[in-house]
């Protein structure tokens, strides 16, 4: 009679099974160093094709037709991609502007495989026209005759594999403003901007414009009703500094206004954007800090369109409206391309240029 220990057995043959694995794993070693890389390479191209069909142009022109076209030399614009943001919090952003401008960096060649969170939630772009006179500059009293707003968001906020590219209009305001100093629009402010006396003269003022558009912002979630404080991310754009910057800040002197807390954000110069991905794109090494604003040839809209490879100026140049949704446009192709879109231009409310006087006056005999 056999005595059978069924531990000593047990241990036995598992001790059996290891050595046949280690023999297996000996002898089909290459074997089983393909299959992995097969399996690896495979995973990798589903994952990359699977974003590139969200965002098709970070990596070849989109086709023909589309609404995002390729530029003219694909090869002379290198894209430039999202950092990382780990300093964004889902809590609405306060003013970082004068910072923003001194620490904006595009990083040029930047390989894009990290998730990214987008730092605004939604963009207002915005182009005022106003009222002006042949020669007069932006030192002069302008008040704004022209409000109007493209509201941008993300299409592909819930994106799971990589950064959003994709920002698109989901709504517009606009609204002409009846002027109150130079009620009188001069012939050259009317060839200028296309707007006629007659379409001021039955606008609003501008602080029925201004409560007319916080209540559109309250409509979209972008500001609590009451405090007219921020609730969702959202930055200003526009074509150069001089929208939030000068306009709005003259303008609600003149009103005697003061500037709502919604309008003291973040703004983003778009034409000093392009203007430096212009310059940066020939110089496409790692890191390339911004130069002087003296060097950088600061382009208008059309010539930014043309810069991006974008069809020509849709509309009317200097209408409101038709500026402002040219500049939705290349905020689209600036985002379809990664390019980076963060505040750089500092705003001072209390602001003040020589012809302002005493509560909303303006001192003529200094014009
Ligand atoms: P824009 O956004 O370029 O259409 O211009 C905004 C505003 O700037 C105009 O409505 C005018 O008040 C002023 N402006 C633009 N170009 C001129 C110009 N050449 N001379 C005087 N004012 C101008
Ligand atoms: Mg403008
Ligand atoms: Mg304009």
């Amino acid at each position: 009679m056999q005595l059978a220990n069924p531990n000593l057995d047990g241990l036995s043959s598992f001790m059996t099974f290891l050595l046949s694995l280690i023999q297996l794993l000996a002898i089909n070693w290459k074997v089983l160093l393909i299959a992995s890389f097969v399996i690896w390479s495979v995973t990798v191209f589903t994952r990359r094709g699977k974003q590139l069909k969200e965002c098709p142009s970070l990596l070849a022109p989109p086709a023909q037709g589309s609404s995002c076209q390729a530029p003219l030399n694909d090869s002379d614009i290198p894209p430039i991609y999202h950092r990382p943001h780990s300093q964004i919090s889902d809590k609405p952003t306060p003013s970082k502007s004068s910072s923003a401008q001194k620490n904006l960096i595009v990083k040029v060649g930047q390989k894009k495989e990290h998730r990214v969170k987008p730092p605004y939630d939604a963009f207002l772009v915005l182009d005022v026209e106003a009222t002006c006179e042949e020669g007069t500059g932006f030192q002069w009293p302008n008040e704004i005759i022209e409000w109007p707003v493209c509201l941008m968001r993300w299409k592909d906020k819930s994106n799971l594999v990589g950064t959003t590219c994709q920002l698109e209009i989901v709504d517009e305001f606009r609204s002409f403003v009846k002027p109150t100093w130079r009620p009188q629009l001069s012939q050259f402010c009317m060839d200028l901007t296309g707007i006629t006396q007659a379409q001021v003269n039955s606008a609003p003022n501008f602080q029925k414009v201004l409560k007319m558009f916080a209540r559109f912002l309250t409509d979209h979630g972008l500001i609590d009703p009451k405090s007219g404080r921020p609730i969702q991310r959202f930055c200003w754009c526009s074509d150069g500094p001089f929208d939030v910057r000068d306009f709005v800040v003259k303008q609600c002197f003149i009103s005697k206004a003061p500037m709502p807390p919604w309008l003291k954000g973040d703004v983003l110069d778009v034409r000093r954007i392009v203007s430096v991905w212009a310059v940066s794109s020939g110089n496409p090494e790692t890191t390339t800090k911004l130069p002087a604003r003296s060097h950088i040839r600061s382009l208008n809209i059309p010539q930014q369109l043309q810069a991006l490879g974008l069809p020509a100026f849709q509309g009317r140049l200097h209408s409101g409206i038709d500026d402002t949704r040219n500049i939705a446009r290349v905020m689209t192709e600036l985002a379809r391309r990664g390019v980076r879109l963060e505040p750089n231009t500092s705003i001072n409310p209390n602001r003040r240029w020589n012809w302002m006087g005493k509560s909303g006056e303006v001192l003529e005999h200094t014009l």
